[in-house]
C-alpha cells in the first residue's frame, strides 16, 4: 500500500448519533435529506454515503449533477433518492430525468430543459421549484409564479412536482433577522398562490440547518441538512437558541451538546530538529526562533487542505498537547513547535482535527475562528486523502 501522508477517519456511531438526535428534535415525521455536496462536506461521498445508507437514511442534496454522479455511484438504486440544488449541463439533465434523478428548476429555461428531456426519454422530470424569496440566488420571483404555473399545467405530461422550496440568505446570523422574515413571508405567498391553483407538491421545503432550529413553522414536511450531521453547530448562535428553547419547555433530548464530530483527520511526523535561538524558521522571515527550540514537521500543507491562513496561528495534537503551527503553512508541510513537549519521535501521531488524550481540537478550533469557517475548511479537505470508517 502507497503510504498516505495524512487519513480521515469517519465515526459510524457519532453519525448515528447526530441522526438520532435530528429525529427525536425535528420529529419523525419530518422528512430529513442528507445534503452531501462539497463531497460530503469534505467527508467523501463514497464513504459517507454507504454509511449513512446503513444508518436509514435514503434521500441526498447535492448541489452539482458532477456531485450527483457520485452519489449515484455508490447509492442504492431502488431505495435512494438524489435531489440536484444547483448546477446542470444540459446532457445531465436529460441523465437525471433517465435515472430518475429529481432537481430544482429555479428559471424557465431550466423548466424548458427539463420537460424538452422528459418528452426525449418518454419519462417525467421530477422536479423541485424554487421560489425567489428574497436571498437573489436562484429562483422565481412571486411575479413569475401565474406563467410558471401555466406552463406547469400544459406540461403536466412530463413533470412530477415534487417540491417546492427556497433557501434562506444566512440563517446562522441574528443580524440577518429582517431578511430572513421578509423571506418567509414572501414564500408563504408563493406556496398559496400554487395552491390556489390546486398544485400541491408532495413536499415542501425551505430550511437548512440553522433555519430548522431558528423557525419551526418553516420546517413544513422536508429538511434540507448539511452541517448538522456532521456534528457541528451552523454557528454558535444557533447552539444558544438551541438551548435556550429546550429550556424553555422545548422537548428536551440529549444533552447539548447532543452533537458528535464524525471526522477525524491525523498524520505522523516526519521530521524532528533543533533550531538555535535567532533562526529564522521555513521559507522568509515569517517566523523568529526566540529561544533554542525543537520542531516537528508535519506532512500536511495547503496542498492537502491545511489552509495557508493558519500560518503562525492553527494547533495540532501531539502527546496530548496543544502545539502551535510556526511560520508559513507550505504547499506540502508545516511546522510545529514542539519545545514544550518531551520524547516526541518520527512516526508519532499528530491530530489535524480530533480528539487525543484529554484535548480536542474542532474545526473551528483548528481555525480558532468562527463556526463558519467549519464549512469551508471541511470543505477544503482535498478527495485524495484516504477516508476510513470506524465502525462500532
Ligand atoms: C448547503 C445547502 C443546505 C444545507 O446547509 P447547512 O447549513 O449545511 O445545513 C441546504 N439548502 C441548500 C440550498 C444548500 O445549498
Amino acid at each position: 500500500m502507497i503510504m498516505s501522508s495524512s487519513v480521515i477517519t469517519l465515526s459510524e456511531s457519532a453519525m448515528r448519533r447526530n441522526w438520532q438526535f435530528m429525529k427525536s428534535y425535528f420529529g419523525e415525521e419530518i422528512n430529513i435529506s442528507a445534503v452531501v455536496k462539497g463531497n460530503a462536506y469534505g467527508h467523501g461521498i463514497a464513504e459517507y454515503v454507504p454509511l449513512l445508507e446503513g444508518c436509514g437514511v435514503n434521500h441526498f442534496s447535492v448541489y452539482s449533477s458532477g456531485e450527483a454522479y457520485e452519489v449515484h455511484r455508490v447509492a442504492d438504486p431502488d431505495n435512494s433518492t438524489i435531489m440536484i440544488m444547483g448546477a446542470m449541463g444540459a446532457p445531465d439533465i436529460v441523465w437525471a430525468v433517465e435515472e430518475g434523478v429529481e432537481f430544482f428548476v429555479f428559471d424557465m429555461h431550466r423548466l424548458t430543459a427539463a420537460i424538452a428531456a422528459a418528452v426525449m426519454c418518454g419519462k417525467k422530470a421530477i422536479i423541485h421549484i424554487e421560489a425567489e424569496t428574497g436571498m437573489y440566488r436562484t429562483g422565481f420571483d412571486d411575479k413569475q409564479i401565474p406563467a410558471l404555473i401555466k406552463v406547469m399545467k400544459e406540461n403536466a405530461d412530463h413533470i412530477v412536482f415534487k417540491g417546492l422550496c427556497m433557501h434562506f440568505a444566512g440563517a446562522e446570523s441574528i443580524s440577518n433577522h429582517l431578511r430572513l422574515k421578509q423571506q418567509q413571508s414572501a414564500f408563504k405567498k408563493i406556496h398559496k398562490r400554487f395552491i390556489a391553483a390546486s398544485m400541491e407538491p408532495e413536499y415542501v421545503h425551505t430550511c437548512c440547518s440553522a433555519a430548522a432550529i431558528r423557525f419551526p413553522e418553516m420546517r413544513y414536511n422536508m429538511l434540507r441538512i448539511g452541517i448538522l450531521q456532521y456534528g457541528f453547530w451552523p454557528s454558535q448562535e444557533i447552539m444558544v437558541e438551541y438551548i435556550n428553547k429546550k429550556q424553555k419547555g422545548a422537548p428536551s433530548i440529549l444533552r447539548p451538546d447532543s452533537l458528535e464530530r464524525v471526522i477525524r483527520w491525523e498524520s505522523t511526523i516526519m521530521s524532528v530538529k533543533s533550531v538555535p535561538a535567532g533562526a529564522f524558521v521555513g521559507y522568509g522571515y515569517s517566523y523568529l526562533a526566540q529561544h533554542d527550540m525543537q520542531i516537528a514537521i508535519v506532512p500536511v500543507g495547503y496542498g492537502y487542505g491545511f489552509s495557508r491562513s493558519l500560518s503562525n496561528t492553527g494547533y495540532l495534537l501531539i502527546h496530548g498537547y496543544r502545539v502551535p503551527v510556526i511560520g508559513i503553512v507550505n504547499m506540502n508541510c508545516l511546522a510545529v513547535d514542539i519545545s514544550k513537549v518531551d520524547g516526541v519521535a518520527i512516526g508519532d501521531e499528530v491530530v489535524l482535527i480530533g480528539q487525543q488524550g484529554d484535548m480536542e481540537i474542532s474545526v473551528a478550533s483548528f481555525g480558532e475562528m468562527t463556526n463558519l469557517l467549519n464549512y469551508e475548511l471541511l470543505t477544503r479537505l482535498p478527495s485524495h486523502i484516504p477516508r476510513m470508517v470506524e465502525r462500532v
